[in-house]
């Protein structure tokens, strides 16, 4: 699962969001709770927690990753 960051529009406050490329989720700054958040990287990032995220994910529902 990569790891996105995301820049608030309102506060100018960046932080970073895990969800998957397709899945269609509100954005919300954790700082201001606005909603007015655009993405800062669209890169994938493979840290070691993304990965570990993904393996958990593969033994979980197995049948998203073909
Ligand atoms: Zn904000």
């Amino acid at each position: 699962m990569p790891l996105y960051q995301y820049g608030c529009e309102q506060c100018s406050h960046e932080f970073e969001v895990f969800h998957k490329i397709d899945e269609k989720i509100t954005i919300e700054c954790p700082e201001c709770k606005g909603k007015k958040c655009r993405k800062l990287v669209t890169a994938f990032r493979t840290n070691l927690w993304s990965q570990f995220l993904d393996d958990m994910e593969r033994k979980v529902s197995p049948h998203k990753f073909k």
